[in-house]
This record gives C-alpha cells, structure tokens and sequence, in this order.
C-alpha cells in the first residue's frame, strides 16, 4: 500500500515525500481512511507505530478543507511534555503546505509564549493536561468549537493520574465531535473511559516494536549534566568515533550541542523542526559527505536519516519513551554492519534506562571507567 492509496490530499503527500515516508505503517494504513470518513477510533498502539501521523494527517486534511478560521478545532492531549512537543513537531512538518495552524502547550515553562501563539488563534492545539485545564481556567482556551479530539496514550494518562484533569476537559468539549482514543494496553479502567468517550469506533491494534538491533553494541555511561559535553568531547576527542549521530531531547540542546563542539573544532551541525527544510538538507548532505562529523538531532528530525555505516549513535539524553530508544540505536547497526550505541545516563534519567532494558529485554553494559564518573 502507498500514502497515494489512502485519498491523502496532494498538499499532505508532498510534505510526507519531504520527510522521506515511503510507504505507510500499519496503523496507518488502518486507520487513516476510517478518520477521513469521521469514525471514532479505539487504537492499540504505542509510540515508535507511527500513531501520531495517523491520526494527524487526517485531521490536517480535514481541517484543511474548510474556511479557515482563529478557533480550536482540534485538541490532542498527550501525558508528557516531550510526548506533546514530538506530535506538535511532527505536526509542523506534516502541515508544511497547508493553510492549518498549530501549538504545543506544557507545564514547567512560563505560559507567555504559550499564551502569545493561543492569541494569535490557532487550530489544531497540542496540550498536556494540566497546563491546558490552567490556562482554560484563566479564559485564555476555549474549547467549543473542537471537532476533533485525540487522548494519546490514555493508560500512561491514568497511570500519571490524569483522570480528573480529563475528566473536567472532556466536559467542555462539544459532545458532537471525533473522538480518537490511543492506548497500548487495555485495561478495565481504560475501557470503561474509552466507552465514555468513543461512539461506535473502530477498533485498531498493531503490534509494538520491542527488540533493540540485535547488532548494535550498546553501552552506558553515567554522566551528571554538567558533565556530559565534556564527555561527549573526550569520547569525540579519544576514542573511534569517526561520525556520530547525536540526540538530544530538544531543539534547543541540539544547536547548543552542535555549538559546543564546532568551538572545540568538531565539525557538526544540528538539525530540528526549526530549521528550514534547506538547512536540514545541507546538514544532512553534509554529514553523508562526511565534511560534518556530528549530527545533532531530535527525534522527530532524525527520521528519514539513512546513512550507510552510520556507526554510533549517543543518546546525549535519554529519551522518556522506551521505544524511542529502539529507534535511535536502529539508525546505527544499518544492513547488517553491527553498530555502536553509547548513552549518557544522569540519576533522573535512571528510571528511563531501566525503562528501556525492560523493554529490550537487555542488559547494557555500564562504561564505569570514564573521566566524568
Ligand atoms: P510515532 O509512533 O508516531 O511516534 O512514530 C514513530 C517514528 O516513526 C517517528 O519518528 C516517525 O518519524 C516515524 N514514522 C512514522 N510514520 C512513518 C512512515 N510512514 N514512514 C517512515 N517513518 C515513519
């Protein structure tokens, strides 16, 4: 099956050309054309299935068809904030030749900017529970006007004792609307909410991914925050490391990674969901052509990077999503040549390292042996 199977408009296959999709996942595959057609959806899925396109691309094609107008049609609540920011930069790019605005808000950062983007009126709004019922409560949302409402990963949500918090936002919803519900498990609890919520869904479940690249040699170091460019450096500086593709958890730690190590005389650039579609393709060239040895990347940018023998991968931080991780060190590792994973682990990251070793079902070795230990 092709993006072209799946009646997507013209302006929606293109940006999905740009990214490098070629073919889609089987959630999407499922469940694009059932949301084109206004269904409700119960989907068993977890992050790393290519949900977030799935459930996007219709919405985006939907919204883009009508007149625009300043209001909320759209509200998609995610658990965490890297999981929110992920689905807004997805969604920046997915709507790159359509006339649909968007915004991502979360808690932990001062609301201005947030408050700024929702003044100039924005569409599709990509929110975490608490930041949304705060800013709905100081009239700053209104959310009359949604058509369209997604809940992500709705057990991760009870799980962080979201319940109430939805519970109230769902209340100020118009009750004639799309309600796509995700979940990876389905327990009684979920259950009972998803009935609350979806009308005569379809039912969607695809299979999570769950096994590291077998040939990828992985291994950890752990490393405070003030510590881990000099790591990065000394690792850069020290060991084998000819080219290396770098994560981090955002935007703006990537460019200061990149910035850190050109001033240290490491050719790197950084690539995101800021830079422009140009800047991204010469960092990307450059760092195939091997006149830039580092490649500093968010997850959401990092898709479509394909380099033969790419041989390490560092995970500068360690993603909260497990599955995240499966997919960076699957960058390395390509077409059967065994590649090398390093990540650098702080004490807070350590609950998602353990994360990620349950869901790998394997150990990493720890590089106890470092000058930043
Ligand atoms: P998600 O489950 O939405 O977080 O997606 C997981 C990863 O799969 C993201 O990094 C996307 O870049 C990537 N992805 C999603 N759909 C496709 C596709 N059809 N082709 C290639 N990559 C995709």
């Amino acid at each position: 099956m092709t993006f072209n199977d799946l009646k997507l408009s013209e302006p929606l296959l293109k940006a999905l050309n740009n990214m490098g999709y070629n073919s889609p996942t089987p959630i999407q595959e499922q469940a694009i054309i059932p949301i084109l057609n206004g269904r409700d959806i119960f989907g068993s899925a977890q992050t790393g299935t290519g949900k977030t396109a799935a459930f996007s691309l219709p919405i985006l094609q939907q919204l883009s068809s009508k007149v625009p107008t300043p209001h909320i049609k759209a509200l998609i609540l995610a658990p965490t904030r890297e999981l929110a920011s992920q689905i807004s930069e997805n969604i920046t790019m997915y709507s790159k030749f359509v006339r649909v605005s968007h915004t991502v808000i979360f808690g932990g950062v001062s609301q201005k900017n947030q408050e700024r983007e929702l003044r100039r009126g924005v569409n599709i709004l990509v929110a975490t529970p608490g930041r949304l019922l705060d800013l709905m409560q100081q009239g700053l949302i209104k959310l009359d006007k949604v058509e369209h409402f997604v809940l992500d990963e709705a057990d991760r949500m009870l799980d962080m004792g979201f319940i109430h918090d939805i519970k109230r936002i769902i209340t100020k919803l118009p009750a004639q609307r799309q309600t796509l519900f995700f979940s990876a498990t389905a327990a009684p609890e979920i259950m009972k909410l998803a009935n609350s919520l979806l009308k005569n869904p379809v039912h969607i479940s695809v299979s999570p991914v769950s096994s590291a690249a077998p040939l990828v040699e992985q291994s950890l170091y752990y490393v405070s925050k003030e510590n881990k460019r000099s790591l990065l450096k000394h690792i850069l500086n020290t060991g084998k490391v000819e080219h290396a593709l770098v994560f981090t958890r955002t935007k703006r730690g990537a460019d200061k990674v990149a910035k850190e190590l050109n001033s240290s005389g490491i050719s790197s650039e950084a690539i995101h969901g800021n830079k422009s579609q140009g800047a991204r393709e010469r960092a990307l060239k450059g760092f195939k052509n091997r006149t830039i040895r580092v490649l500093v990347a968010t997850d959401i940018a990092s898709r479509g990077i394909d380099v033969e023998k790419l041989s390490h991968v560092i995970n500068y931080e360690i993603p909260e999503q497990a599955e995240t991780y499966v997919h960076r060190i699957g960058r390395t590792g390509r077409a059967g040549l065994a590649g090398i994973a390093l990540s650098f682990c702080t004490n807070e990251e350590r609950t998602y390292m353990k994360d990620i070793t349950k869901l790998i079902k394997q150990k990493i070795e720890v590089i106890a042996s470092h000058p930043f230990a």
